[in-house]
């Protein structure tokens, strides 16, 4: 069975934020802004500048960890008597509107400021224990309404969050391919457990890789000025609509399956989502065996665009129990059992890890 899910409606652009009232009055007249506090802070005069009167419009500020408690808690703050929820923020806040949206029916508008890892277009939230562990993945019944992407706000954030969606991205085209080889299934409405990538879900993987290799570095000199240039919207494109509608129609496989499991240790959440998952992607390449010459341009693109790829640049100094945690984590997920790679014991993924953190220290020397 193939199956394929998206967002409804995806736009991009320089400004567009102006825009946010016309677009999200197709799905009713009554909004709720769930903002975080750099949105509230910085972007609050732009974005109410479309509406005139305060009765059709309703702003509440989320901070924090998102976790079963604290949702509930904005949850019945907001109340009902609105038709669209617009989410304005980095990752936390839009997962958290997810979850509302999705418990109270009402429309998602997602608008997202910085293009650090494929959530805004996704059906999934990933909720924390009030210990502050990653301990629950929702599904939910549809993707975002609509995806409305101001890359002149998505430049004028730090360097470093683009090249974690970078990571992120890097990572889809190659775990849709382990996903191919062993027939698993992809997230579209994976409590079935039953779909497979669609020939359009494959596609976009491939595009997301093809993007970042042509446009990647020119796209992060463009960050560094500020300036959306042709290059940086493709790579803003692939970050958020082809990495996130790829990554739910191909599948995860054991990138991510690395990348989340080096939280396994506290000093794994001093790196980011897609810097992580980059880690992952190099490990992928040499459990599945691909050819050197894959993996060396793999590992050049990494490096410039400032990836990282060894422990050391992760902030990870991890002795051989740290490994072993990791490890075990990392087998422990769903998503190894995606990738046809023969390791499968946790002295296998230490050692894996360790032939990949190798390589990347050469590579930088
Ligand atoms: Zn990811």
């Amino acid at each position: 069975m193939r199956s394929w899910g998206s967002v409804g409606h995806y736009i991009q652009g320089p400004g567009v934020l102006a825009d946010v009232r016309r677009y999200a009055d197709r799905f009713g007249g009554s909004h709720l802004f769930l903002v975080d506090s750099y949105v509230q802070g910085l972007l609050a005069p732009a974005l109410y500048a479309a509406y005139d009167d305060d009765d059709v419009y309703e702003t509440v500020l989320f901070e924090g960890d998102i976790t079963r408690h604290s949702v509930e808690r904005i949850e019945t703050r907001i109340g009902d008597g609105f038709d669209v929820i617009i989410s304005v923020g980095g990752g936390t806040v839009i997962d958290v509107a997810k979850m509302i949206a999705s418990k109270k029916h009402v429309a998602l508008v997602v608008c997202p400021t910085i293009a650090s890892t494929d959530a805004p277009t996704s059906a999934m939230s990933i909720l924390y224990s009030d210990e502050g562990e990653m301990n629950e993945i929702v599904i939910h019944r549809a993707n975002p309404d609509l995806v409305l992407v101001d890359t002149r706000v998505i430049a004028a954030a730090p360097r470093r969050f683009l090249i974690s969606g970078i990571g992120d991205a890097l990572s889809t085209y190659y775990e849709g391919l382990s996903n191919d080889h062993t027939g698993h299934a992809n997230y579209v409405w994976c409590d079935t457990g039953q779909g497979r990538a669609s020939i359009a879900g494959r596609a976009i993987a491939r595009a997301c890789f093809e993007t970042l290799f042509a446009d990647a570095p020119a796209a992060l000199v463009a960050c560094d000025l500020k300036v959306p240039t042709p290059a940086f919207e493709n790579v803003v494109e692939a970050n958020i609509l082809l990495s996130g509608i790829g990554f739910e129609n191909v599948g995860c496989s054991i990138a991510h399956g690395i990348g989340n499991a080096i939280t396994a240790i506290p000093e794994g959440e001093r790196a980011m989502h897609g810097e992580r998952v980059a880690f992952g992607t190099l490990c992928l390449l040499i459990a599945e065996d691909y050819p050197a010459e894959e993996i060396d341009r793999v590992i050049s693109f990494c490096v410039r665009c400032g990836l990282p790829i060894t422990f050391g640049a992760l902030g990870l100094d991890p002795s051989r129990e740290d490994l072993e945690k990791i490890a075990e984590a990392a087998l422990a997920a769903e998503s190894w059992a995606a990738s046809p790679t023969a390791i499968c014991d946790v002295a296998g993924v230490v050692d894996l890890m360790r032939v990949a953190d190798a390589l990347g220290c050469v590579a930088h020397l």
